[in-house]
């Protein structure tokens, strides 16, 4: 099944599966979901803060309830949450650095146990620091995305390694179509597989229905608006490469090689990579992506697309070999 699919499956799990089905898909302890995503903002610029409330076996946004943000474990504001559940406040951060805050709904007028405080990052970074994208699902996490919602997945070999190399030089944003409601599983995610840190943007639950691709070239414009030196996005999807490369990144496209006794799975393969364009590179491990990022290598789709059609040509060989037989 596709990923999108599975995704759309388990937001409608979510909101008509009630307290139980939040428990094992986005790890929340109490009938109520309530996330806060991190930011990423220039020295000086003020941004919004926002954590969102929901409650109920529809997950409707939970209005007027007071909500207070501590920035490194000292009070910082309080705001209430508005009809959508959505509590806002506004934070400017004097110069770069990752500043950590917690959000906490105040207990008062809830019906049940109040939800376990959200924490998230605002992540300040000056207008020309070099910037990495990388996607979650089937980019460093090494399967689909059903596997987080009912267990652990596995990270993408040498993903960690590769990233934590990139992070030395590179602030690397984590920014996945995944609906901000799983925030608190990706976050796990990362910090438990040994990531470097970085800015976690997740997608609201309109930026889901706009779809991957739509979603990230959006995101893209606008961080590009803001910081000028964005430099590599790396994806598994051909929307989610097209929109890198559109933005003027350094785009690669991480495949699952199909291990078929057929020739089909490779010839579809490659015919849906001329999708993309020329300068797109198309890899299938992360050490692929290390050499080019930093041995000069470099990864045409044109070259994966011959490699590709060469397994065919080898499938048909073998298969015809097996008849003749
Ligand atoms: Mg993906």
């Amino acid at each position: 099944m596709k990923h999108a699919t599975w995704m759309t499956l388990a937001m409608l799990g979510l909101l008509a599966g009630g307290c139980g089905a939040q428990k094992v898909l986005l790890g929340t302890e109490s009938s109520y979901v309530f996330v806060a995503s991190d930011a990423l903002a220039l020295p000086g610029e003020s941004v919004d803060i926002a954590a969102q409330l929901r409650a109920g076996d529809f997950l409707q946004g939970a209005a007027g309830h007071p909500v207070r943000f501590f920035r490194g474990g000292e009070f910082y504001k309080v705001a209430e949450t508005d009809t959508a559940g959505v509590a806002t406040v506004a934070f400017t951060p004097p110069r770069p650095g990752n500043y950590p805050f917690r959000a906490e709904v105040v207990a008062t007028g809830l019906e049940d146990d109040p939800p376990s405080p959200a924490t998230f990052y605002v992540v300040c970074r000056k207008a020309d620091e070099p910037i990495v994208i990388v996607d979650l699902d089937k980019t460093i996490v090494a399967s689909g995305f059903h596997t987080v919602l009912i267990g652990s997945p596995a990270p993408m070999a040498n993903s960690q390694d590769v990233l934590k190399r990139l992070g030395r030089k590179h602030t690397i944003v984590y920014l996945t179509h995944r609906p901000d409601l799983f925030g608190i599983k990706s976050r796990q995610f990362l910090d438990d597989r040994g990531y470097p840190f970085g800015p976690l943007l997740l997608s609201s639950v309109s930026g889901f229905m706009k779809g991957s691709g739509a979603f990230k070239s959006g995101e893209l414009a606008e961080l590009r608006k803001r910081f000028k030196n964005v430099r590599i996005g790396i994806g598994d999807k051909l929307s989610d490469a097209q929109a890198y490369h559109e933005n003027g990144l350094r785009a690669f496209l991480i495949i699952e090689m199909p291990h078929a006794d057929e020739p089909e799975p490779y010839e579809e393969l490659a015919n849906d990579l001329d999708a993309l364009d020329k300068q797109i590179e198309v890899v299938a491990r992360w050490r692929q992506i290390e050499k080019a990022l930093f041995d000069g290598e470099s990864y045409p789709r044109a070259d994966m697309q011959t490699q590709l059609y060469t397994l065919a040509d080898d499938a048909r060989r073998k298969l015809r070999d097996v008849e003749d037989d």
